[in-house]
């Protein structure tokens, strides 16, 4: 069977012929025919060889964790799942420990130690190919109507883990008003960055009832600008305007949502953050020189003002979950601009010049059906 794979030794990228067809093995086993699969900046990584890892006893590991799917084939015990279902495959696997409590809650977006792994990133294979096996419970089920652009949900689960994290920790004040808990402009949110986390973080913000604004670096106008602005949100760039005057035009910052991986503008951006604020980092710096940077007034500001500053990643089923309801919200809402968030379609043949060519578009997908859906 056909897959894509990075061989991080030869420092090499191409598409295998090999790759063994996966069976049933457990009762709760479910068979995936691949249907797209998501290109992102992790991908980028894997294949400029700074990171990722093959399985034990590989030399190369199957890329792809933005999946979308078609159940083929079911075990005897799958009660959630059953042929021709669409489904998102999750990412993480749980760790062996014992005492690695998170994982054994199913929660592995909290492992302890580190030793889970990630299909398609950490010593498991990904989705880059054409059938793929796994237990029901790390599949979620798609509506048909999602079918277009269900390879978006699995970036989306970023903003969502982060709004489900925002509103547990906010529950330590009195953040909301029970009377009217998504009063729209009753919290301001800033997402940082412009990428496919932050246009679908604005999205799901807006959705949650925060008067959101986004702050990114391209000047306006430009695609992404204007698909942002399509559905409502007021886009500002940092090339125009400073970090002071984007504070004083935007008002109280309650909720910094941090997509766009740079710690210089993130860090300028912390020092606007309103009393009670959260700010949620999402992204992952490359190794930039260090910045010079006042800590005893972050210091202060995050004592004195009762601010909090937490990191998320990876997503657990709810946040899959809570990203399928709200990408079905998104596409009542704004089609075109969901629609537009995918710059294009491409054969797996083409991965080549998508993983280590000039970054392009907005989230490009490699289609393994052979034809490309119609967007
Ligand atoms: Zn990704
Ligand atoms: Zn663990």
């Amino acid at each position: 069977m056909k897959a894509l794979a990075v061989f991080p030794e030869k420092e090499e990228l191409r598409v295998i012929g090999d790759h063994s067809m996966p069976e049933l093995t457990s009762p709760h086993d479910v068979k995936v025919r691949m249907l797209e699969v998501g290109v992102c900046a992790t991908d980028r990584e894997i294949c400029s060889f700074e990171y990722g890892a093959p399985p034990q006893g590989f030399d190369h590991l199957v890329l792809g964790h933005e999946g979308l799917g078609e159940v083929v084939e079911v075990g005897s015990a799958v009660s959630t799942l059953q042929p021709k279902d669409l489904v998102v495959p999750m990412v993480r696997r749980p760790c062996n420990d014992p005492e690695c409590y998170s994982c054994r809650e199913d929660r592995s977006d909290f492992c302890y130690n580190g030793n889970f792994v990630e299909r398609g990133i950490k010593e498991c294979h990904g989705f880059m190919t054409d059938y793929v096996v796994d237990h029901e419970k790390f599949l979620c089920k798609v509506p048909p109507e999602l079918r277009d652009v269900a390879v978006l949900i699995e970036p989306l689960t970023v903003a969502e883990k982060a709004l489900e994290q925002i509103w547990q920790v906010q529950q330590r004040l009195p953040w909301t008003n029970p009377e009217a808990p998504n009063e729209q402009g009753q919290h301001r949110a800033v997402v940082l960055g412009a990428g496919p986390v932050g246009i679908m973080g604005a999205m799901a913000f807006k959705v949650a009832g925060f008067d959101t604004y986004v702050f990114s670096r391209s000047p306006a106008p430009n695609p992404k600008a204007n698909l942002i602005e399509s559905f409502g949100v007021p886009y500002i760039s940092c090339k125009t305007t400073s970090v002071e005057e984007m504070a004083r035009q935007v008002g109280r910052i309650d909720v910094v949502y941090e997509a766009i991986g740079v710690a210089d503008i993130s860090f300028k951006v912390l020092d606007h953050l309103a009393h009670n604020g959260i700010f949620v980092f999402t992204g992952i710096p490359g190794y930039d020189p260090p910045i010079e940077l006042d800590a005893a007034k972050l210091m202060r500001n995050i004592v004195l003002k009762n601010q909090a500053v937490i990191g998320t990643v990876n997503a657990s089923r709810k946040t899959f979950q809570d990203a399928i309801r709200d990408l079905g919200t998104f596409m009542e809402q704004w089609p075109e601009a969901v629609r537009a968030i995918i710059s294009g379609r491409y054969a797996v043949e083409d991965a080549n010049e998508l993983l280590m060519g000039k970054a392009t578009g907005i989230k490009n997908v490699i289609s393994l059906t052979g034809k490309p859906a119609e967007a």
